[in-house]
């Protein structure tokens, strides 16, 4: 391997540049989905009969190891692992690993993952050994039956045996919820005082169109201001300057003394400070979660052990990042806005 992980470090003759895209926002946040594959079916995110990529187009670990080296050298400091679900990819550990390595040199600020909990149980305590310090945990109710229900394969009880050993483990945790219309929005008081008794900040999320699912979204969709207003009839939320680089805003909840997210893509545009871009398990590049646009870093990393050509393509494709994304669910026209499940970029 030649990459060298030193921002602005050179590697021949071609410096690993920054990364400044053509509206002035430097990228330092890298995502990386792992593997396209689950152990759930979340209805909002898949559908029931998905079809995966073949194992074949996947990138090997050590060929997304080298990737992300190739970001960190050209000034990413936060990674973080999603998928599908990222700890069902065999052998995850190995890159974690070699990624948590970098954190305890310093070249990289943090290493994160989102998962949806089902295998905590079992490598929490490798994740934090490995230089893990914070995970996000989706998690839509606390009821096991609705959660059967909405993940359609999932355990809750697993769950929360993984987050019981998250939180022993030492691991922060912030639980992500999509809300969901008549699903679970009379439910989020209560996920609030669960979360925050347990020192977990929850973020709630609008639903997203991305990917053929087998429901309405339209039917499914619940604008957070709505469910702002509801939460302020039983709970003080006073607005926080707190920001994790990512786009959600914060409140802190008086009553509970806890933290509130809310990431609301659809009725608020969170893309001027979008400072990330998105690698899939083929080694595809998302300039932007709500786009189209790609580059195919594979075959320029599959061509040549020589990360300068690396170094090039990245830059091309910064080069192309958008302004943002165009989201919009509407009935009349019904079909995702963007064709890719979440599953395929991660979120
Ligand atoms: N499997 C892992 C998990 O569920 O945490 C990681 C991947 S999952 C695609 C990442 C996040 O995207 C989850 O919090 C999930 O709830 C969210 N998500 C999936 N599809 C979505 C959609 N259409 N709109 C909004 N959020 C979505
Ligand atoms: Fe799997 Fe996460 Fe999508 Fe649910 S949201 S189906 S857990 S990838």
């Amino acid at each position: 391997m030649t990459v060298n992980s030193r921002p602005g470090s050179f590697s021949g003759d071609k410096a690993a540049a920054p990364m400044i895209d053509p509206f002035g926002r430097m990228v330092s946040y890298l995502r990386v989905s792992v593997t396209d594959r689950c152990d759930f079916r979340c209805t909002y995110c898949m559908a029931e009969n998905m079809t995966f990529l073949p194992k074949k187009d996947l990138l090997t670990l050590e060929e997304l190891e080298r990737l992300c080296l190739a970001f960190i050298a050209k000034g990413v400091r936060k990674i973080r692992l999603t998928g599908g679900e990222p700890l069902v990819r065999k052998n995850i550990m190995h890159l974690v690993r070699a990624l948590g390595a970098r954190v305890k040199t310093g070249e990289l600020e943090e290493l994160t993952l989102t998962t949806n909990g089902s295998q905590l149980a079992r490598f929490a305590a490798e994740l934090a050994d490995a230089g893990v310090r914070r995970i996000n945990v989706s998690l839509d109710t606390l009821d096991p039956d609705k959660f059967r229900e909405i993940t359609r394969w999932g355990e809750l009880s697993k769950v929360m045996e993984g987050i019981e050993a998250a939180l022993a483990a030492g691991l922060k945790i912030k639980l992500n919820a999509v809300a969901l219309k008549g699903f679970n929005d009379r439910e989020i008081p209560a996920m609030i005082r669960w979360a925050h008794a347990r020192g977990m900040d929850l973020t709630v999320i609008e639903t997203m169109p991305m990917g053929e699912i087998d429901e309405d979204r339209t039917d499914q969709y619940l604008p957070l201001s709505e469910l702002r207003s509801a939460l302020e009839q039983e709970f003080t939320l006073v607005d926080n300057a707190f920001r994790t680089g990512g786009p959600a805003r914060y409140v802190d909840v008086k009553e509970t003394g806890g933290r509130l997210g809310f990431i609301t893509p659809m009725t608020h545009n969170f893309c001027e400070s979008c400072n990330r871009v998105r690698l899939t398990c083929t080694g595809t590049l998302y300039m932007c979660l709500g786009q189209n646009d790609a580059a195919d870093l594979r075959a320029v990393l599959r061509a040549s052990e020589d990360d300068a050509d690396l170094f090039a393509a990245i830059d091309e494709a910064i080069s192309r990042k958008p302004k943002g994304h165009d989201f919009v669910i509407d009935r009349a026209r019904n079909r995702p806005a963007v064709a890719r499940h979440m599953s395929v970029t991660g979120g």
